[in-house]
């Protein structure tokens, strides 16, 4: 019996060449330079802050160079896959706008090189193990669970290298008819890859992120296809995969880097030529306990998991800048000289990326958040807030669609200046800092938060003096603020800081104790946006009602 009889046995509905699909999937026909990437999630847990970074990463190499991004679902560990999971993928590239040019969901395909579902692409991966088994780079191994233990036992103890290769790859010098009896008599089998490796030849090779790489040669006979569901190993659809969809730079983490000598091997095995790798780094943080530097965790750490982001509504753009700040050390000083520039314009290098680790920090997402916030004409960040209340608060979302001009009004303060306030890091942090202008609110225990005047009589009199005698909705900043000095000389405040300080036990209080104090009272906060517009907003009757409840309730 040859190779290729014993191929057929094992495949015998497998009649299609590889020739065929080199021609179903031509080479693309794109312009020069121009990268073919793709995100290639396993759907076995919910997309993470690494997954992004890597989806990020594809997204700029692609848009920058009018190639291709594309979304393949790896799903071929199906004992481990996760109910949800590729929803959440689909749900957070949409989310995020890094909408792949080729992928398939829900029965549509997107793209002519699919499918791009890996469980679905059975019949490609078999004729390519077919053409392995046929040229006799590829056998069937019948060793079992308990037999490799047992290998795995003896190498241990022995202190010997793991893994099935040399004298341990025990069915690699079988023949095709002792081969083909034990298939024909049942017994199980996996198909193992015949490495013509030598462990002790160096492999070296580039990768754009971490430089030169060496390697001892792959020696090992990795499975290549599985035994019962007959899906391919990540290592084999890889290079299945990354060929016929013509994939210039795989992306991928760092812990595939040591695959690579056996990548080659598989590659050279069909004569392919690799694509480029981008191992990327791990994605560490501060631990803020012991302050030392770890691995970002999924377990511990709830800014890990894509979830946290959304449920907190950090703006899209924010956290896209966020993780790209982390993955490429100039970054920042792009995004400085071009500042309203869509991020997948940034040309992402390989290079500038930290080998050792990127170190991720909320702080550095709130700051790049706030300032993003801050540059939001009002109108956009409300239907923002708006959008995020929907799906995470629905008290505030009906809040702030019954008083939407109000809201706007108040989110408009003191912004769209050379300066603007910087007050939310994200959408949910705008209610806490907020919600005093809503007077459904007021009827809650409230905390007065006032400093230097803290008399009940004294506090009335001011309010009451000031909302009958010299409040006018009509006046401008500056006439207000007039008459509030004129107020608050009459009763014994010093309107002069300079004066105040001079002298100050000749007085009750200073101008700014004085507003204070009406300030707290129209929102029991002593430090709130610029009074003058919020009592615009408030209007004379809220503010006489406002009076009311501190009177009940101070
Ligand atoms: N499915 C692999 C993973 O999720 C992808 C690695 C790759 O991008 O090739 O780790």
């Amino acid at each position: 019996m040859t190779t290729q009889e014993l191929a057929d046995l094992i495949f015998p509905n497998i009649t299609k060449t590889i020739a065929d699909y080199e021609k179903e999937y031509p080479a693309r026909n794109l312009p020069e330079g121009a990268k073919v990437v793709r995100y290639a999630p396993s759907p076995t847990g919910f997309m993470h802050i690494g997954n992004m970074m890597s989806a990020v990463i594809n997204y700029c190499l692609a848009k920058s160079s009018n190639g291709i991004f594309f979304l393949r679902n790896e799903d071929t560990d199906q004992a481990r896959t996760v109910e949800g999971a590729v929803d959440f993928i689909h749900h957070i590239l949409n989310y995020y706008h890094l909408t792949p040019d080729e992928y398939e969901y829900q029965g549509k395909i997107v793209g002519n090189y699919g499918p791009y579902i890996q469980s679905e692409r059975m019949e490609i991966y078999h004729t390519f193990v077919k053409y392995l088994i046929s040229i006799g780079r590829a056998y069937p191994c019948f060793l079992t669970p308990e037999e490799i233990n047992e290998i795995r036992e003896y190498q241990t103890k022995s202190k010997k290298r793991i893994g099935i290769y040399g004298k341990y790859a025990k069915c690699r010098d079988l023949t095709p008819d002792e081969a083909a009896k034990r298939i024909k008599a049942g017994e199980k089998f996996v198909i193992r890859f015949k490495s013509e490796g030598d462990f002790n030849r160096k492999f070296i090779f580039e990768d754009l992120t971490q430089g030169k790489i060496e390697f001892p040669e792959n020696d090992l006979d990795v499975p290549i296809m599985k035994s019962g569901d007959l899906l391919p190993t990540y290592h084999f659809a890889h290079v299945v995969d990354d060929h016929l969809m013509r994939t210039t730079h795989v992306v991928r983490g760092g812990e595939w880097m040591s695959s690579v000598p056996l990548h080659y091997e598989l590659f050279k095995a069909f004569g392919y030529k690799m694509p480029k790798y981008i191992h990327t780094s791990l994605i560490l943080k501060k631990d803020s306990e012991t302050g030392t530097i770890r691995k970002i965790s999924k377990r511990k750490d709830p800014e890990a998991l894509m979830f946290f982001y959304e449920e907190k509504g950090y703006p899209v753009m924010a956290v896209i800048d966020a993780v790209l700040t982390i993955a490429n050390s100039n970054f920042e000083e792009w995004r400085t000289n071009n500042p309203d520039k869509p991020f997948y314009e940034f040309p992402f290098s390989p290079k500038k990326m930290s080998p050792s680790g990127a170190l991720f920090d909320l702080d550095k997402l709130d700051n790049i958040s706030k300032n993003y916030i801050s540059k939001m004409r009002a109108q956009d960040l409300y239907q923002e807030y708006l959008n995020w209340a929907k799906t995470n608060n629905e008290d505030i979302y009906n809040l702030i669609s019954k008083y939407k001009e109000d809201t706007i009004k108040f989110l408009n303060i003191e912004r769209e200046s050379k300066k603007p306030r910087k007050d939310y890091e994200n959408y949910s942090s705008i209610f806490p800092k907020s919600w005093y202008m809503y007077d459904e609110e007021w009827n809650k225990d409230l905390t007065y938060e006032f400093l230097k005047i803290t008399n009940k009589e004294e506090i009335e009199s001011i309010m009451k003096d000031y909302l009958t005698n010299y409040y006018n909705a009509k006046d401008t900043q500056d006439e207000w603020f007039t008459k509030i000095k004129e107020l608050a000389t009459k009763m014994g405040y010093q309107a002069d800081m300079k004066l105040y300080k001079e002298n100050h036990d000749a007085y009750k209080g200073s101008i700014a104790d004085f507003t204070t104090v009406m300030r707290v009272v129209l929102t029991t906060l002593n430090m709130t946006p610029n009074l003058y517009d919020i009592m615009q907003i408030l209007g004379p009757e809220r503010m006489l009602k406002r009076l009311a409840i501190f009177k009940e309730k101070y």
